[in-house]
């Protein structure tokens, strides 16, 4: 079964950023935690990136192939074991003056009084919009991050190697309003997370993963309602009220849906499934709902559903 890690990375690697500023901020992200320069002689290097995830590497590719006319961008795949999740997918670009120009691009590295140099940290540049901002750490994400299932436990964590990057990777994360970043050591190298789940639900929205964002509150709402349960008599049940709020939104879209021309008809046969299923049953949650689909689906497809349904609604 895939890992909530990799489902979040398929997520994030499905789209392209629209703008320049940004495909050039999630390239730099990913070749910052992920890369290696193959150094070529004659002052020239090559470029290796590794994932273990091919939707990633495929991703990568075409964000490298958007930013440099290099025709030689190559994805090969490396078996490490026997299993499936010990491939290891290399993304790879040659020792050439358009490889040298991205990488001076992405702000990896420079030359100073004819000397070559990798830079230390996230540049500058990286920082200047709010949209950059996010696509540097969806790079970053994609290169090192990982996210644990919410079914176990709340951690988020990029893996940003030396303490200079870590602490700019902290700064970066904490641009964000409500996101308090920790740094710690693992064996030789910083990790920089987040432990709590409503700053992890908030990271997977700056990330964009939104079908995500989704699953990841529902198991969290159940946790807390388990938790809870036994204050039901104190009327202290704010978790009720919010996944009442939730099902109310939705309701509210659809209802705007089937006034729109074409109703609840117009939409793709999945989605009206999930709209009526929805209307249907206020109080169910995203795994009821997804365990009446037809065919069932588990609770992030359903909730993937629904992200795509707003989306629709708000047409
Ligand atoms: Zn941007």
């Amino acid at each position: 079964m895939m890992s909530f890690s990799s489902e979040v990375k398929n997520e994030i690697a499905h789209g392209m950023p629209e703008k320049e500023c940004c495909r050039i901020a999630e390239a730099a992200g990913f070749v910052r935690t992920a890369g290696a320069l193959k150094p070529a002689g004659r002052g020239e290097v090559g470029l290796s990136a590794v994932s273990g995830n091919p939707a990633v590497a495929r991703h990568v590719k075409s964000l490298l192939a958007e930013l440099s006319v290099e025709p030689g961008i190559s994805v090969s795949v490396a078996n490490t074991g026997g299993r499936i999740s010990s491939k290891r997918y290399i993304i790879e670009m040659p020792a050439a003056e358009t490889t040298f120009r991205l990488l001076s691009a992405l702000g990896i590295i420079e030359r100073k009084d004819g000397l070559l140099s990798i830079t230390v940290g996230i540049p500058q540049s990286a920082a200047y919009g709010k949209c950059c901002r996010k696509s540097y750490l969806r790079g970053m994400f994609l290169g090192s991050g990982s996210v644990a299932d919410p079914e176990r436990s709340y951690h988020f964590e990029i893996l940003a190697g030396g303490a200079a990057l870590a602490a700019d990777t902290r700064r970066l994360m904490n641009s964000f309003s409500g996101i308090h970043a920790g740094v710690s050591q693992r064996r030789d190298k910083s990790v920089v997370y987040l432990k709590s789940a409503e700053q992890i639900k908030d990271m997977l929205g700056i990330l964009g993963a939104h079908a995500h964002l989704l699953a990841f509150e529902d198991v969290r709402m159940i946790h807390e309602m388990k938790g809870a349960a036994n204050r039901i008599s104190n009327c202290d049940n704010a978790n009720v009220d919010r996944s009442i709020r939730a099902s109310n939104t939705q309701m509210k879209m659809i209802a705007r849906i089937e006034r729109s021309a074409g109703g609840l008809a117009a939409l793709p046969q999945k989605l009206r499934e999930a709209a009526c299923l929805r209307r249907d049953n206020p109080e169910a949650s995203l795994t009821e709902l997804g365990a009446l689909m037809n065919p069932p689906v588990g609770k992030a497809a359903a909730a993937a559903r629904f992200a795509r349904l707003e989306k629709a609604g708000k047409l």
